[in-house]
């Protein structure tokens, strides 16, 4: 194949991303527009490339009557369609009337080390070292916030567990988005500081997803795109708030900016840089409150 002197002639299939994802892509995949067929939500990939083979690209090329979507999925497709939102009350009000007080906001930051740093933890594990909380002792009050940045220098998990189940107390729901990132992380901590066992099971107990309402398609937004992390919900129902007006914009940066300092190659200013990882992990949580609201006004 390298002698030869033409390329290929092969379109685009699962071979882009099997068995990983293909570097070449930002040339074969130019002709897909920026929203298709393939950003259907939980639409398996054989389904997303019999539609594109029939010349399907977009949501709006889809002919409802012949093709093979779940519900949720023709709601995706008839919602970018109409421009229209879908809101289902009753799913909506049950969820938030069943949320118990005080209410916590919750969210981790995580670094992956290739190369295991801290004791008893594994090749690319997912390890906690930064939280945001933000707590709403009822229905009308003030939100507090509580935060914790490990020190680079220390093994981040311990002053984490220590302060996470003082700042989480004893009752009320725990709401993440995404349960099962934060009970993965929480459960991965019962197994490596089994001393703990008993305050973090507490903590997972009490544990609830509000990305259920959006995954659920409970609440969805055309801009929501067939999404439902927080970075698409968001800006749907909160446009004012956003992520863009920050230095550290995503988890990803937000982990290799510690892990830099963890492993010495941080070269900049640490005390402003804190600053930044802070300011990104509570505008996570302060999402989740803003988002709750909106919910509350359904
Ligand atoms: S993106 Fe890669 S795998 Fe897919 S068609 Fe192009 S070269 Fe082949």
């Amino acid at each position: 194949m390298i002698e030869s002197p033409d390329i290929p002639q092969v379109d685009i299939g699962n071979h882009c991303t099997d068995p990983y994802d293909c570097d070449f892509k930002g040339t074969c995949w130019k002709h897909i527009p920026e929203y298709s067929v393939f950003d259907i939500s939980r639409l398996n990939k054989d389904k997303k490339f019999d539609l594109y083979n029939q010349g399907v690209l977009t949501l709006h090329d889809i002919d409802l009557s012949q093709t093979d979507l779940n519900p949720n999925q023709v709601l995706q497709v008839k919602s970018e369609i109409s421009g229209s939102t879908h809101i289902d009350i009753d799913e909506i009000r049950n969820f938030t009337s069943e949320l118990n007080y005080p209410l916590y906001f919750l969210d981790f930051e995580t670094i992956g080390p290739a190369v295991p740093i801290y004791e008893g933890s594994r090749p690319y594990q997912q390890l906690v070292f930064q939280y945001s909380l933000h707590i709403r002792e009822t229905s009308t009050s003030e939100i507090e916030h509580r935060e914790y940045l490990a020190d680079p220098t220390e093994d981040p998990r311990i002053g984490f567990i220590e302060q996470l189940i003082q700042d989480c107390a004893k009752s009320g729901d725990i709401l993440v988005f995404n349960i099962s990132f934060e009970r993965g992380k929480l459960n991965d901590l019962i197994e490596s500081f089994p001393e703990y066992s008993n305050e973090l099971r507490g903590i997972v107990n009490r544990l609830k997803d509000l990305m259920i309402p959006f995954q659920q398609k409970w609440y969805y937004t055309p801009e929501m795109r067939g999404s439902y992390s927080i970075k698409s919900v968001l800006p749907a129902l909160i446009p004012e708030l956003s992520y863009n007006d920050l230095d550290i914009k995503e988890g990803g940066t937000a982990s290799n900016t510690f892990l830099s300092m963890v492993n010495g190659t941080f070269e900049g200013d640490v005390e402003e840089t804190r600053k930044q990882l802070l300011e990104y992990c509570e505008l996570d949580t302060y999402a989740m409150v803003k988002i709750l609201d909106v919910l509350k006004e359904v």
